[in-house]
């Protein structure tokens, strides 16, 4: 059994596959599904958020674009350049007061004269807007984006970066910090208009509400983050961190495309690079959403969970039933190993007959089908007793059974009949099936046919009991037919009268003399056959000496006997044309077999004395008389 336990065990995987194959094929391709849904969703995402923050970068552009028009040209400001008095410059700080408040996106408004000299200045950070006392102002002569300012043409608004010498080199515009507008007069340059944009706060107003995804990190058009969702850029001491330190893969992609989305190292990145208008706070910009993978795991969880329970149900379900189904197997296994057994039982070298309880046939093979000529078909419910000989007394029957009931189990010798009629001798076992409580549910008779041997054994005994010469039996085959006559006769006295009668051919040394032994031999032998032809087929002849012969005759009275051998006397004289005689002497057979056989000797010698060829007889009574 241990070594059908990996076999079964592979049968077992083996079934568990190709039940699961289905199934599998099913949950991946649902599994795939459902990727793809989520990547599908994220991207109409992604996609959305990119639309909703162009827009709101183009709106927030134009409308600074439009603000610093108005706020570089406007006569408040021309007034307080021309005329720097406290009345105008009150009023001036009023407006930007006003224009920081509703629009947020200025961190700084300021007026600064031809000389770099700061005429008015306020500070917004966050929620709180601060007016540079008079004393506090600057002279911005030496700063770069006031030396820069002083080349600009009338009328001109100029956006400014600090990071300028980086984009200078990738000839782009990187995002402003710093907004300049000369202010020039009938010709003369009285000053100039600066205002600080606050990026964060435009950043931050990118926030698309309706999802969950990040805005897009802006970065320029060379690839460098400007600003960041991811907290590790945006607080990096590093202010050049470039695209591809961070994904080279991703930024590769991104190179050669105006837009796009791709999956890469857990995420998913939406890019979308855009041109604002010029002079407002940048010219190219690249917007990029990175949706983390986990974002995405999200989106799928439901589904997946969904898909989860589905697949465990139906993946347990396949389990159970390749259990039921290896249960089964192992069942029908042992179910057909011992149905080959019970077949290669049922087709060895003995012939089966099975029966049921009620000792009817169910089942024989094809050994007993050659033996006896029977086939199931002609035996089957039928009883075994069909094939009794009649050769065996109904109290042998009765002890087989006997046997079988108390041991379960019967061998023995039986004589039973063919279908031709033939008789078979057979060794027979009979063993009795039982069920659980000992109950007889089958007999399993199973049989070797032993007739030919048997047959052998009869020819051996009966040599050994035949006399060579005469063919007659011998006198050991007649001491036992006279001892069992003896004993017959003493059981049953009254019914029963047997008689013995000894013959023996006269001068029988003279025909030896005469005509040679084999000639005497040949007399015996003649002797025999006139003697076999007179006699019963109840009688028991045998030669028991040189030329003597033994006659039992059964159920026959001493008168009677005394009649039958003079018949075969005469018989014997004119068969042999009066040349050869027997006498005989003749006694019934009483007592001892000893005793039967002197009586019998007496009679004969009686015979021999009274001049042969004659017949005497001697019986029980007359010894009894003598006695
Ligand atoms: P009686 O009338 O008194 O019986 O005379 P008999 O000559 O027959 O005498 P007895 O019975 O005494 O002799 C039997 C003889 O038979 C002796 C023996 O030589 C002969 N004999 C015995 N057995 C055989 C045998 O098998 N074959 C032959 N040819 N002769 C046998
Ligand atoms: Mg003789
Ligand atoms: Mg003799």
């Amino acid at each position: 059994m241990n070594r059908r336990i990996p076999r079964f065990i592979a049968q077992f995987a083996l079934v568990f596959i190709a039940l699961s194959v289905v199934p599998t094929i099913y949950f991946t391709t649902e599994l795939n599904k459902v990727d793809s849904i989520a990547k599908d969703k994220v991207s109409s995402q992604t996609q959305a958020q990119i639309e909703f923050t162009l827009n709101a970068l183009k709106s927030t552009t134009n409308n600074i674009r439009r603000s610093i028009g108005i706020l570089a040209r406007n006569g408040l400001l021309y007034n307080t350049i021309t005329k720097p008095n406290n009345y105008n410059i009150e009023a001036l700080q009023d407006l930007w007061i006003l224009t920081a408040k509703t629009q947020g996106y200025y961190s700084l408004l300021k007026l600064v004269d031809a000389q770099g000299n700061e005429i008015v200045r306020i500070n917004q950070r966050g929620s709180s807007i601060e007016i540079v006392a008079k004393d506090h102002l600057n002279n911005d002569s030496q700063q770069d984006y006031f030396q820069k300012a002083q080349l600009l043409a009338p009328k001109t608004v100029e956006a400014y970066s600090s990071s300028n010498d980086r984009t200078e080199s990738s000839g782009f515009t990187s995002l402003a910090e710093r907004v300049t507008s000369p202010i020039d007069i009938g010709g003369e340059r009285l000053g100039y208009f600066v205002a600080d944009i606050n990026v964060d706060a435009i950043f931050k107003a990118l926030t698309y509400a309706g999802t969950a995804t990040n805005r897009p990190d802006m970065l320029d058009a060379s690839g460098y983050y400007i600003r960041s969702n991811n907290p590790d850029i945006q607080n990096s001491s590093d202010t050049d961190i470039h695209l591809s330190d961070i994904n080279p893969a991703v930024w590769k992609y991104v190179q050669n495309a105006d837009s796009g989305a791709i999956y890469n190292a857990g995420n998913w990145w939406a890019f979308q690079k855009l041109k604002l208008p010029v002079n407002t706070i940048t010219e190219k910009l690249i917007l990029l959403i990175v949706v983390p993978e986990s974002y995405i795991d999200a989106l799928k969880s439901d589904e997946i969970t969904d898909l989860a329970i589905l697949a465990s149900t139906t993946y347990l379900l396949i389990f159970f039933l390749s259990v039921v189904f290896m249960a089964w197997h192992i069942n029908h296994e042992k179910n057909s190993i011992e149905s080959q057994i019970a077949r290669a039982a049922m087709n060895g070298m003995s012939a089966v007959v099975i029966t049921d309880k009620n000792n009817r046939i169910v089942q024989v093979n094809q050994e007993f089908t050659r033996l006896s000529g029977y086939t199931l078909e002609q035996v089957k419910g039928k009883l075994p007793s069909l094939f009794a000989s009649g050769k065996h007394r109904q109290e042998f029957y009765m002890n087989m059974w006997k046997t079988l009931t108390s041991e379960g189990m019967w061998e023995g010798e039986v004589t039973n009949k063919r279908k031709d009629g033939s008789y078979i001798t057979e060794i027979l076992r009979i063993q009795t099936v039982t069920d659980r409580n000992g109950n007889i549910q089958f007999y399993v008779a199973s049989f070797v046919d032993i007739t030919h041997r048997k047959e052998l054994e009869n020819r051996l005994r009966e040599l050994s009991e035949r006399d060579a010469l005469s063919k007659l039996w011998n006198r050991r085959k007649f001491d036992m037919e006279l001892k069992n006559e003896c004993r017959l006769v003493d059981r049953y006295p009254d019914s029963n009268h047997s008689c013995l009668a000894v013959l023996d051919i006269d001068h029988f040394k003279r025909i030896n003399d005469a005509l040679g032994h084999d000639e005497g031999d040949r007399v015996i032998q003649s002797v025999a056959k006139s003697l076999l032809g007179e006699i019963r087929d109840t009688d028991f002849l045998a030669r028991i000496g040189g030329e003597e012969y033994a006659l039992i005759m059964p159920h026959t009275d001493l008168d009677e006997a005394e009649i039958v051998l003079n018949r075969l006397r005469t018989s014997v004289y004119l068969a042999h044309n009066e040349q050869v005689s027997i006498s005989g002497g003749v006694t019934d057979i009483k007592s001892s077999v000893q005793e039967s056989y002197k009586r019998a000797d007496v009679a004969l010698y009686q015979s021999k004395t009274s001049g042969r060829n004659c017949i005497s007889t001697f019986s029980s009574a007359q010894i009894n008389e003598i006695a």
